[in-house]
């Protein structure tokens, strides 16, 4: 039975209750008057229910699919402006005791180089990031109890905290590790994470037992409810997903909302990102077995809906997707991208390129930071290496109510263009460079606060004279 604040994954993911939307979606994919009246609820920017999203999902007229990416656009500036947040993952160790299908880190992949890095690779990965002008880290690593302990990863996120390199610092390290107790994730708490990530891979409880043969990730309840653990162990911001193209995308989808719905009803505080991969091939992974693999139209409708749906949760996308397919989610609804990335072990520090057989998946977008940060200017987006929220202390239900009252926007905007100024003067080309203080010039006169675009004035000249780490 479907139960929303249940702490039962198969009651608050209810497979019943799926397939009701799927088939109540599918009648209603030609009522016309419904859509409108979901689209113009979506207009006053309170969400929709994983129902009403998912007869959006199956709408394909063309002119209400053009007002849903329309609105899709005026939410996505509305709470996010032009700003989209840069981040990189960083590999900790591929060794892994799952049985993953999809993934080339699964244990009985004999190919692949395993590969964990000590102390002192961690601190060269980190001087190289830092060296790009990265300010926010996500670390992966796979699940292996012997290889990657949690006192493993804690260690790391102190050393990772602690590289201060010429004008370099890492101020946010994401955590992307296998589901665990509510004690790790109070340790985790303890060391500071930023957001704790956990892909769901996929809703569908069936399927999901067949990609994971083998492992502890086979257990799908205890996967699915790895957020109530890290909520209970007080990690307030989480950030879910799915693999798409893993089982049909409208089951994930549904999902999905449900997931979000469920944390908010039940802990007051919805998942603070939501990231869309799509299956990608890698080592001996070949993405084209897998039909379920999405379009790139498909892809972007789902990303357009999930914007409306969620207003207030920051959305995510890796560098397995392409330039061009970047570019057109950016603008309906993106928040926040990785760039200069490299998703093997110990990839930055190395200048080979490309890079040895220990990556987790193939990049699309292999270009530099610089040259993504270029890309985002030249597109009219702010790129920001913003970190604050997180070490002001705004997490959880205090971010969420910033956001939704609309007054986060006084604290991005000028957040942005200080950090996009420590960038420009610490890593940036020339090019690049000429491109940020364009952009910082023409964006300190949209600020509205005339006391917060004063202080941020004063903030940029303080961080030309060399000062460095200034926040809203
Ligand atoms: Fe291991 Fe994660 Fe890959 Fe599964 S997806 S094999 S848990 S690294
Ligand atoms: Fe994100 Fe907060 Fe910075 Fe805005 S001020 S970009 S919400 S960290």
């Amino acid at each position: 039975m479907y139960k929303i604040d249940s702490q039962k994954a198969e009651e608050f993911i209810c497979h019943e209750e799926i397939l009701d939307t799927l088939a109540y979606a599918q009648s209603k994919s030609q009522d016309k008057e419904l859509i409108r009246s979901i689209i113009e609820k979506a207009r006053l920017c309170k969400g929709l229910s994983h129902r009403e999203a998912a007869v959006l999902l199956e709408c394909n007229d063309p002119e209400l699919v053009e007002e849903i990416y329309h609105l899709a656009r005026e939410i996505k500036q509305k709470f996010y402006g032009n700003r989209i947040v840069m981040f990189a993952p960083l590999y900790l160790s591929n060794y892994c005791v799952n049985s993953c299908t999809y993934c080339p880190y699964h244990a009985k992949n004999k190919t692949i180089a395993r590969k964990k890095l000590t102390q002192e690779d961690i601190r060269r990965e980190v001087i190289a990031l830092q060296d790009m002008g990265h300010k926010r880290l996500a670390l992966e690593a796979g699940e292996d109890p012997i290889h990657n302990p949690l006192e493993y990863i804690l260690e790391s996120i102190q050393t990772i905290y602690s590289i201060k390199h010429k004008n370099g610092a890492i101020r946010r390290v994401n955590v992307n590790i296998a589901a665990t107790t509510v004690e790790n994730y109070r340790r985790l708490k303890e060391a500071g994470i930023g957001t704790y990530i956990l892909f769901q891979e996929t809703y569908h409880k069936e399927n999901y037992e067949k990609l994971h043969p083998r492992g502890p990730k086979s257990n799908y309840a205890y996967h699915t409810e790895a957020m109530d653990r890290a909520m209970q162990g007080g990690i307030d911001d989480v950030g879910i997903g799915v693999l798409f193209g893993l089982n049909t995308y409208r089951y994930d989808f549904v999902g999905l909302l449900m997931h979000a719905e469920h944390l908010e009803a039940t802990y007051g505080v919805g998942p603070h990102t939501i990231s869309v991969p799509r299956i990608c091939s890698a080592d001996d992974i070949d993405a084209s077995t897998f039909e379920n693999a999405i379009s790139d139209e498909i892809f972007q409708k789902i990303v357009a809906v999930i914007r409306i749906s969620v207003p207030y949760t920051g959305m995510i996308i890796s560098t397995r997707e392409s330039q061009r397919s970047r570019e057109k989610v950016l603008a309906l609804g993106v928040s926040q991208i990785s760039g200069g990335s490299r998703t093997s072990v110990g990839g930055y520090a190395t200048e080979e390129l490309p890079e040895e057989n220990s990556a987790q998946f193939d990049v699309s977008d292999h270009r530099s930071l610089d040259e993504i940060v270029a890309w985002l200017l030249k597109l009219g987006y702010i790129p920001s290496f913003c970190t604050a929220c997180y070490r002001e202390g705004r997490t959880g239900d205090r971010f969420m109510s910033l956001v939704k009252t609309g007054q986060i926007a006084n604290c991005c905007a000028p957040n942005a263009l200080m950090t996009l100024q420590e960038y420009l003067y610490d890593y940036a080309s020339p090019e690049t460079r000429r491109l940020a203080e364009d952009m910082i010039r023409k964006q300190m006169e949209e600020i509205p606060n005339p006391a917060i675009r004063k202080r941020a004035l004063e903030n940029l000249e303080r961080i030309a004279e060399g000062k460095r780490d200034f926040r809203f």
